[in-house]
């Protein structure tokens, strides 16, 4: 059954790229150097080739950084947003564990970080690979977020419920870690990229058959991320691969997120019937 996406996309594509610089070490207390400076590619080497393939394919994207990597490499998060890409928050040492009580103060550190940097403030999470409370919606809906792209309990978008409330001014665009995430392949498995090339082409091939949602996430660093160039040019291919598609629609998803918002009646009870899983507090 074909549903209609925005603009009557038959199927609709989100790219998008966790930095994951020095953040990701300096936040575990390893000194970035050596074996532990992985992150470091990611302002050196792949988000240039990232951006260079985004522009040669003409699509805009959503990268989402750690405050701690923009104070680190201003220059490289403002090169990403010159170019028309969107920049989501992305905790501040890319707190992968509880934070407890300090977590509304992490929130608003690395979205003040954000803000100030790009002037504009940024309308997108997603979280940093760990927890989330019952504190976390709260805080990012007083601090303007329209959504969430850390949820996994569909992979299409829908409506989170707050305090048994199903909101309606708030979307998660789930995320898929298991399958469409680089990291898994790249530091569990060291799956070849002409593997994992295919796996996500079949992945997308499926998706495209029940014209639904494909989100696929990326990390321009060294390590577990995908900015080298042979695992760059997975992206390149994958891309090209989508692009031969008809009826294809590429959207930052800052889009996704607001068209959701402005079209509740054109998903998602026919999409996602509500059920307890979605209830996050
Ligand atoms: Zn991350």
């Amino acid at each position: 059954m074909t549903l209609p996406w925005p603009e009557g996309a038959h199927c609709l594509v989100n790219i998008t790229i966790d930095y994951d610089g020095l953040s990701n070490e300096t936040g575990k207390n390893l000194l970035p150097v050596g074996r532990h400076s992985h992150g470091r590619y990611s302002a050196k080497r792949g988000v240039p080739r990232f951006l260079e393939i985004f522009d040669k394919h003409d699509i805009t994207v959503t990268f989402y950084v750690p405050g701690y990597d923009a104070e680190c490499f201003p220059e490289s998060v403002l090169s990403i947003a010159e170019a028309g890409h969107e920049i989501g928050a992305h905790g501040y040492l890319h707190e992968s564990f509880d934070l407890g009580d300090e977590e509304p103060f992490y929130l608003r550190k690395s979205h003040q970080i954000l803000t100030d940097l790009l002037g504009k403030a940024p309308i997108g999470w997603r979280n940093p690979g760990g927890g989330k409370s019952d504190q976390t919606l709260r805080v990012l809906r007083e601090l303007g977020y329209i959504y969430d792209s850390s949820e996994k309990g569909s992979d299409w978008p829908y409506f989170p419920v707050l305090a048994g409330e199903q909101l309606t001014d708030f979307v998660n665009l789930p995320d898929n870690v298991s399958s469409l995430d680089d990291a898994p392949f790249y530091r569990e498995s060291f799956t070849p990229p002409s593997e994992v090339l295919e796996q996500w082409k079949q992945e997308f091939l499926m998706a495209y058959q029940e014209g639904a949602y494909f989100d696929l996430i990326l990390h321009p660093r060294m390590g577990f991320g995908s900015g080298g160039p042979a695992r760059a040019k997975v992206l390149d291919d994958l891309i090209a691969y989508i692009k031969s598609f008809p009826g294809v629609l590429f959207q930052r998803q800052e889009e996704t997120a607001h068209w959701c918002l402005q079209n509740p009646d054109a998903w998602p009870s026919r999409r996602n019937p509500r059920t307890r899983a979605e209830v996050q507090a």
